[in-house]
């Protein structure tokens, strides 16, 4: 064989390798998490308003504390209720009450960066978020020794860009809804628990406010229900842990027993961080 041919062999030989292994990355993943996305194995998800799994699994979260006595008080319900949630706090808050920070860790509850005083974040500059953000995480880390994993902005109110940078910068989580009472409108304490039983399914992140009285006045009502519906209390952390492949039409999975169905809202971070779909949109009057 002359030297041309040898060649003209080895070449055609590599050529074809790495066709294959091209071929074999743009291949869709074993188990598709959405038929309708491409290729969403490869992109990281950073934005969630609900969790896609397979147990009666919800997280509750509580925004804007903490509160002096509020905080306290719903500690003591959950606790009598052997359930997590979740905590997002407001950085002057949590800088002015960290023995309430405290005792939720101790407790087995996830707190969160909720900015520092409460401002739009998708009107003010790159800076101003830092530094909401940054004070935030710092106040955090004084009170319970480690950094939050997640951010909710206020309002649900931070565009694609943001996410983005906020992710790679402070490696957040950011932790939207698709549960939404409105209990800062005040409706009464049946009026939220009554909105929270109606809209909760498997997956759920509902949203609450812990620095409004009847919001804490409607939670014994609401997390014995729920309770009764079979629904059990996790964080946001580890209902994310908890996520499963979304089923392609041929592999559904039966509905797990006690729960009433098992819907999800889609995520609007991905494919491209686009509109909130669902329950949880982009601007809430609060969050
Ligand atoms: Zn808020």
């Amino acid at each position: 064989m002359s030297l041309f041919f040898r060649s003209a062999l080895l070449f055609g030989v590599g050529f074809l390798t790495v066709g294959l292994a091209a071929a074999e990355e743009n291949a869709p993943p074993p188990r598709s998490v959405q038929s309708s996305e491409p290729n969403p194995a490869s992109i990281p998800q950073i934005t969630f308003s609900s969790v896609h799994v397979d147990g009666p699994y919800v997280a509750m979260t509580f925004d804007d504390g903490p509160h002096t006595s509020l905080t306290p008080k719903l500690l003591d319900l959950l606790a009598a209720h052997h359930m997590k949630a979740t905590f997002f706090v407001v950085g002057q808050n949590a800088a002015e009450y960290p023995e309430i920070l405290k005792r939720a860790v101790r407790d087995g509850h996830e707190i969160g960066n909720h900015s520092w005083s409460h401002p739009n974040l998708g009107k003010i500059s790159d800076d101003g978020v830092r530094a909401q953000l940054r004070k935030t995480d710092d106040a955090i880390v004084a009170a319970i020794g480690v950094h939050p994993m997640l951010m909710r902005p206020p309002y649900g109110s931070v565009t694609p860009r943001q996410k983005r940078w906020i992710h790679e910068e402070f490696g957040y989580k950011i932790i939207i809804w698709d549960v939404d009472p409105l209990d800062w409108k005040r409706p009464g304490p049946k009026v939220v628990c009554s909105r929270i039983l109606r809209e909760a399914k498997p997956g759920s992140i509902i949203l609450a406010h812990d620095i409004h009285p009847p919001t804490i006045e409607a939670m014994p009502a609401t997390f014995d229900q729920l309770q009764a519906k079979g629904f059990k209390f996790v964080t946001v952390s580890e209902l994310i842990a908890m996520a499963k492949p979304m089923p392609t039409k041929a592999s559904a999975s039966p509905p797990a027993a006690h729960v009433p169905s098992l819907g999800v809202s889609p995520d609007p971070a991905r494919p491209a961080d686009s509109q909130p779909m669902g329950a949880a949109p982009a601007q809430s009057p609060d969050g």
